[in-house]
């Protein structure tokens, strides 16, 4: 786990890390006249994750810290896994993040382009048509220790390889008949570069170009040489890519066309939850969560629902910096620095989400007072909001207890507190459900002048206890969202067992709630802070008749507790 203390953050501008260094340096020696052109280019195979959110930032900001340009490319080189529905929610979540794209392209717009490259790659001697199946390949291609045997179709003319290239194309042949192979070295240390597959024959329609091709590129063969084809100057990607990179390099040097320099950096993974697409897929169809876009989620549609904000997500992305080696950040400075956001913008409330029901005794029956109370301290300019006060009130079960421990400042029999905005009250006396032993009615009597501005207001006590009016209050669905998993790193699992195993079986729970009237005004999406009880947003499941509310995060990190941090 990587020890980030959230009380040093470092000040809100971007941190020099190892990428920025590189560039600053190629702009000193005016490499490509000192261009800086990044790109952003996710697969449409699912939808985008944190991690993929440090991605953007990072080619997104290094662009913008650069004055340089950055696109978003979609790496649409696998027919069968890709749908547009990705396309339209990845475009959606950059927008979201606050980012603009220079240049929006596809991989398959470059077909026709790569398909050149491969056959001057043929005309070059460099690759050849291979009709070994799948399994010889792999026999052939020997091992870490062993080198790998030459294919038999290795030394096919050039006419040859031309003629069955455009036959592939063509869709002469059925799938997994034939490939094309670069031709490098069978004994090369770097297994990547023995012999690698250029194109394969897929018989299945494109997201994008249809059925106008039945073979496609392969990632490495595609990847680098759209980079070359948009004037990428660096092409950042995650460090599995490393290896991949002499591949990268061979393909440019060999086209002779314009070098990009790829340079990798560590993935981002996060504390308890999963981010590869293959298992959040899973979790999706086997309904484990609500879809994609659950509030559980890591995604950034799932953050989004939950209340996340752009410039939160862009911040972690900043503090978490760059680095050369793989690392596990701990959730909770992804929550950090999403409260020290909400902070800053967020409406105070008060809501009641396990009540129990507190009747001042000596309160005119009737009357409804409405209090003022700040909108939010940290913005003073928003000024006040109206919270009606009457003799039939609710608090949370947990702010009353018979018989506390030691320090308890919160209400107890004959105990006094004060209730938020209001008065001081004291209590009298209390309920209970004969059978369970429940407190069912909490009885109180207050003192008129302890309310602000009144002569008694500043009477010290030690417990301030948030409430709403029974009557005058309105009703919520409010989901308690908690970790999707209970443990940091979920993929930890015993042999033969699987990730779910370690799901968070509390991850949700729903609750009705007591707000105070002032939360009708707000819209899906509309973050709040529940006082004393976290910051919260209105879902878009939310009707007329039914609001509903997610629990972005609690005031304060409740894990730090249970795994003893605090
Ligand atoms: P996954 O492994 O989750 O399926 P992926 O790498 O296949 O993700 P792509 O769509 O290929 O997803 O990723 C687009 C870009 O985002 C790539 O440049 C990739 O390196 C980067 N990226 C993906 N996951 C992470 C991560 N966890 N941290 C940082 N960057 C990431
Ligand atoms: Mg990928």
């Amino acid at each position: 786990m990587a020890e980030i203390n959230p009380e040093s953050l470092p000040e809100e501008k971007a941190p020099v890390n190892f990428i920025h260094q590189i560039i600053q340096e190629d702009i000193k020696n005016n490499k490509n006249n000192g261009r800086v052109h990044t790109r952003f280019p996710p697969e449409p195979n699912g939808y985008l994750h944190i991690g993929h959110a440090k991605s953007i930032c990072l080619n997104f900001g290094t662009a913008a810290k650069f004055g340089g340009k950055c696109n978003l490319r979609f790496d649409d080189t696998n027919p069968v896994k890709e749908d547009t529905e990705y396309v339209d929610s990845i475009m959606e979540d950059v927008r979201w993040l606050g980012f603009n794209w220079d240049g929006l392209y596809y991989a398959s717009d470059y077909f026709d382009t790569l398909y050149e490259y491969a056959k001057k790659l043929i005309i070059k001697k460099l690759a050849y048509v291979c009709d070994l199946s799948q399994e010889e390949m792999s026999l052939q291609r020997g091992t870490v220790t062993k080198p790998g045997t030459d294919s038999p179709y290795r030394n096919r003319t050039v006419e040859e390889n031309l003629d069955l290239f455009r036959r592939m194309r063509a869709g002469e042949f059925p799938e997994g008949a034939r490939v094309l192979r670069a031709k490098i070295d069978m004994a090369h240390a770097n297994m990547l570069m023995r012999d690698p597959i250029l194109y394969r024959i897929i018989h299945a329609e494109h997201h994008n170009t249809g059925d106008k091709w039945c073979i496609y590129p392969m990632y490495d063969f595609a990847h680098g040489q759209c980079d070359s084809i948009e004037g990428i100057t660096h092409s950042i990607c995650t460090l599995e890519f490393e290896v991949h990179r002499p591949l990268y390099d061979w393909f440019i040097e060999k086209l002779e066309i314009f070098a990009p320099q790829q340079i990798e950096f560590a993935r981002l993974n996060l504390s308890y939850t999963v981010m590869s697409k293959r298992k959040l897929l899973q979790l999706v169809n086997e309904g484990h969560v609500n879809g994609w876009d659950d509030p559980r989620m890591p995604t950034i549609s799932g953050l989004r629902r939950r209340g996340f904000t752009p410039e939160s997500i862009r911040r972690f992305a900043d503090v978490i910096g760059v680095a050369k080696r793989d690392q596990v950040i701990d959730v909770s400075l992804l929550e950090f620095c999403l409260r020290e956001d909400l902070n800053k913008k967020a409406d105070r409330l008060m809501a009641v989400l396990n009540p129990v029901k507190l009747i001042i005794d000596n309160y005119p029956e009737g009357q409804v007072e409405y209090l003022d109370a700040v909108i939010n301290p940290e913005d003073p300019e928003k000024g006040f909001r109206k919270v009606p006060f009457s003799k039939e009130l609710f608090i949370e079960k947990e702010d009353f207890m018979i018989d506390p421990p030691g320090k308890f400042f919160r209400l107890k029999p004959g105990g006094e507190v004060r209730l938020k905005y209001a008065y001081i009250i004291k209590c009298e006396s209390f309920l209970q459900d004969p059978v369970t032993g429940e407190v069912t009615e909490i009885h109180c009597t207050y003192e008129p002048d302890t309310r602000s501005g009144m002569p008694n207001s500043n009477k010290k006590v030690k417990g301030t206890l948030h409430w709403a009016a029974v009557s005058n209050s309105v009703k919520s669905e409010v989901r308690l969202y908690d970790r999707l998993f209970v443990k940091e790193t979920p993929e930890d699992v015993e042999e033969g067992q699987d990730f779910k195993v370690n799901l968070n079986p509390d991850s949700l729970k729903v609750v009705t709630a007591y707000c105070e009237p002032a939360i009708s005004q707000y819209k899906p999406g509309d973050k709040v802070q529940f006082e004393r009880m976290g910051y919260f947003c209105v879902d878009q499941d939310s009707t007329e008749t039914n609001l509903v509310i997610n629990r972005t995060t609690t005031l304060k990190d409740n894990w730090a507790k249970i795994a003893g941090k605090e």
